[in-house]
């Protein structure tokens, strides 16, 4: 699918919805047989439902997850997180660049940038030299304007009310 104009779409806020949402693109692109690359700051666990289902029924969905999880106790970030983070983004850049994907999903990335994992001009550079046909998305809390200004596509998911609130906490096939 070469000759398409592919769209840079964020999703943040502080909803719940946003890596919903792309995992919901990723389900439509799969059905039309596209290639899919979902890289994940700071999410780990293989166990979690999509993942599970990624690897049993999209077969042309690849994920990869971070070595590092995303609750690590208190304390700041250690280089290893910083290490692991520069890892992660480059396997999405790589795919984005190498033109063999037709979606790329960078999920937390805003997230990932806000905590300074990642750089707002390292992900610039990477939309202005991604081949033009992808379709890339960008997922997280507090995405930055630069960003935000660089995408096609920008929805904020504001949080009215979270069940969290009441004290439910996180469930299976809820949020994970
Ligand atoms: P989801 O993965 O369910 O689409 P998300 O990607 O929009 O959520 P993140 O910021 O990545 O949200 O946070 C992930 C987790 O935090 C989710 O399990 C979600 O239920 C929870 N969460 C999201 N918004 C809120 C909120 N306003 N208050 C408390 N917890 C929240
Ligand atoms: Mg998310």
């Amino acid at each position: 699918m070469t000759d398409r104009q592919g769209i840079v779409m964020v999703y943040t806020g502080n909803g719940k919805g946003k890596t919903t949402s792309a995992l919901g693109l990723a389900l439509r692109a799969s059905g039309h047989g596209e290639k899919i690359m979902m890289v994940q700051f700071r999410k780990s666990d293989p166990t979690y439902g999509e993942i599970q289902a990624i690897r049993k029924f999209l077969p042309t969905m690849t994920v990869v997850q971070s070595e590092r999880s995303r609750f690590r106790g208190k304390g700041g970030f250690d280089p290893e997180d910083f290490a692991d983070a520069a890892n992660v983004f480059g396997i999405g850049r790589d795919a984005l660049l190498s033109g063999e994907y037709d979606l790329v999903i960078f999920d937390e990335i805003n997230f990932a940038i806000y905590n300074d994992f990642v750089t707002v001009t390292d992900v610039l550079e990477m939309l202005k030299a991604r081949p033009k046909h992808v379709n890339v998305v960008l997922t997280g809390r507090y995405a930055a304007d630069a960003i935000m200004e660089a995408a096609d596509l920008v929805s904020e998911v504001r949080a009215v009310k979270h069940h969290f609130e009441a004290g439910i906490k996180a469930q299976q096939g809820v949020e994970f």
